[in-house]
């Protein structure tokens, strides 16, 4: 328990006993409350985690108008990944010193660390190094505000959505963070995988490219970090860059 980072408790509590209160509501369940999980996960894990964290703050692949760039940074908060501050520090940290000493989530370190622990990992969490955003991030008030507020924000955000509507926080809001958070993991887990010697393989897995918003299509993304289009040949589909061309693009 010393090692644990205590204030990660405050993500990982919610996150896994929140989905079990949701099954108390499924009596009231309907195609409407579908239709809403499926906009909220669209929303949270496919443009603001996916889209803004990894693509526009990690890998600036695109541009945004400072007002959008301050609003999907927020919704980005709400995939309980952490401020994009921290995101962008970590995920630079995993592409220079991937699959070696300094990646975050190597799962040269085990199935646990790669996935769920390393965020966790008080020693790995020190490590993380900020000065990997940049001064322009750095010297960023909002940017700031959304790390240093982090967990209050993300604490407001729920509890509001739980007065605004306590049955779209059940069966909307809490399943669409918990499949958002996961598609971190699922990557790791996944696309990273010790081959037949010691050595670490990065993987496209085109079948996960829908519930990871493409991600899954991870070498293709290592091996070309500021493309914005994940996939290389016609038998692969890039979902986040589909939502790209949909949402993000015009804004
Ligand atoms: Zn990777
Ligand atoms: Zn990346």
């Amino acid at each position: 328990m010393k090692n644990i980072h205590p204030q990660t408790l405050f993500i990982l509590f919610p996150l896994y006993t929140l989905p079990c209160f949701s099954i108390y509501y499924l009596g009231n369940y309907s195609f409407n409350y579908f239709i809403g999980f499926l906009l909220t996960w669209i929303l949270i894990g496919g443009i603001g985690l996916e889209l803004t964290h990894h693509r526009y703050w990690a890998h600036q692949q695109f541009k945004v108008h400072k007002l959008t760039e301050w609003i999907i940074s927020y919704i980005g908060c709400l995939s309980l990944h952490g401020s994009p501050l921290f995101w962008r520090s970590h995920h630079i940290m995993h592409h220079r010193y991937t699959d070696v000493d300094g990646d975050p989530h190597s799962p040269v370190k085990g199935f646990f660390h790669s996935t769920i622990g390393w965020s966790i990992d008080k020693e790995n969490l020190n490590k993380i190094n900020f000065k990997y955003a940049g001064k322009k991030m750095l010297t960023d008030p909002y940017q700031l505000a959304l790390q240093k507020y982090y967990y209050f924000i993300v604490y407001l955000s729920f509890f509001s959505v739980y007065l605004i509507s306590s049955s779209f926080f059940w069966l909307c809001f809490v399943p669409a963070v918990f499949i958002a958070f996961h598609q971190g993991p699922l990557v790791n887990w996944f696309c990273h995988r010790k081959g037949k010697g010691k050595e670490i393989k990065i993987s496209n897995l085109n079948n996960l490219s829908l519930v990871t918003w493409g991600l899954s299509l991870h070498n293709n993304h290592h091996n070309n970090p500021s493309s914005i289009n994940f996939s290389s040949s016609e038998t692969t589909v890039d979902f986040g860059y589909w939502l790209y061309k949909l949402t993000l693009k015009h804004v």
